[in-house]
């Protein structure tokens, strides 16, 4: 039996931990736990109705997961949002930036918070909305030698049994970041989602990269969206790239959709989700890797897929396939790359894209010309092209 003085006791101690939860903002004790309860007072009882209507099986295995968000801007604070609403079991942020005014027409930040750094802004607001979420923040940019070995480490070393993290959600602005996390999942063999938002604000996508599996961005140059429109009326030198919360916010709410059903394991996991906003369409495709992609560990991990696939017995074997897309019309103009599509066979740096979606940029033929043959440089980019174009990703 529980005996009055036991329960005063307990009551004070409840008291003295609200305080101190009222009172020491990030830093303060955990006292919300996950409870499957569907009562009102649960706060995660919306989410536990996912399990009750059989959605998904097991809700609560999202408190064992840990997720990596690098770039916390416009798509990256909105999903880590997500995450932490969701009930993740921890998050590590990753951006070397500070919060600006210019920023204010996104989602999440606040003007109170300019001057502050991205990833310290949004743990001290993700810890109040969610103490029960851990965190762990860096603010540095991943792109340098120093750096990029220490995120390696990060990405094996840090989930919640200090083994390798769960996912790596690329929420980044930039060529040079896409490219460092795809090096380091390809060394590591792990999984990440990609995810872009146009220079013009009116198309995004996300992307799923198993290494090994599926093509990661040594592969083939990474997948954007067409536009419907000539990109060289719009992009003109020195202009200020758009951003609109609204493309944003779909973006971060595609790929939390996404890591939900990777990481919780209900219907179909997206190997590439496009949006363009002009004409509310969303082309969906998946790649298959490059037997010839220049990264080592991309071949290494291709090499290790085949061979798990080959010990799998014939039936349960799962092909990625490209997913068939009904074509009722073809108004987006897809710029196929590949301008000689006799070689398409042997050039794996072409691959069959579904409409809508585009390479990002070409890659000049590496073959030596036979004699006779005009040599095209028309579609050959210079580096400055090339990182004008990535920007927009
Ligand atoms: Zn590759």
């Amino acid at each position: 039996m529980t005996s009055i003085a036991e329960l005063e006791a307990h009551a004070k101690m409840l008291e003295a931990r609200l305080a101190k939860y009222e009172a020491s903002g990030p830093s303060r004790e955990k006292i919300v736990q996950m409870s499957s309860e569907v009562v009102d007072s649960n706060p995660y009882s919306r989410l536990m109705a996912l399990k009750r209507m059989g959605i998904v099986d097991d809700y609560e295995a999202i408190r064992g997961y840990t997720v990596v968000v690098v770039g916390v801007g416009g798509v990256g604070s909105v999903t880590a949002e997500m995450l932490t609403r969701c009930g993740i079991g921890k998050l590590i942020l990753f951006d070397y930036d500070k919060v600006e005014m210019a920023n204010m027409n996104r989602l999440f930040f606040q003007p109170h918070q300019a001057g502050m750094s991205k990833v310290e802004a949004a743990a001290r607001t993700l810890q109040f909305i969610n103490p029960d979420v851990e965190f762990e923040t860096y603010n540095y940019n991943i792109t340098t030698v120093e750096n990029f070995n220490h995120f390696m480490d990060i990405l094996r070393t840090k989930s919640l049994t200090q083994g390798p993290v769960d996912l790596v959600l690329s929420c980044v602005d930039n060529f040079e970041a896409r490219m460092a996390i795809n090096t380091a999942c390809n060394e590591l063999g792990q999984v990440w989602m990609e995810s872009g938002v146009s220079e013009n604000a009116v198309s995004g996508h996300i992307q799923l990269i198993r290494p090994g599996e599926t093509a990661c961005f040594g592969c083939a140059p990474p997948l954007v969206v067409a536009a419907n429109i000539d990109e060289k009326t719009l992009k003109r030198e020195g202009v200020c790239a758009a951003s609109l919360p609204t493309t944003m916010g779909i973006v971060a709410g595609l790929l939390v959709q996404n890591t939900l059903k990777f990481l919780l394991k209900f219907g179909d996991v997206s190997h590439y989700l496009g949006y363009n906003a002009l004409q509310d369409f969303f082309p969906t495709m998946a790649m298959k890797p490059n037997p010839q992609c220049d990264d080592s560990f991309c071949r290494k991990r291709q090499e290790e897929f085949q061979e798990a696939e080959s010990r799998k017995p014939k039936v349960e074997a799962v092909a990625v396939e490209e997913k068939a897309v009904i074509h009722e019309d073809n108004e987006w103009g897809i710029s196929l790359v590949a301008e000689d599509h006799q070689d398409k066979q042997e050039d794996q740096k072409s691959p069959e894209l579904t409409q809508g979606v585009k390479l990002a940029y070409t890659i000049p033929k590496q073959r030596t010309p036979s004699s006779g043959e005009d040599v095209s440089v028309s579609d050959e980019m210079s580096l400055d092209d090339l990182m004008q174009r990535m920007k927009a990703l």
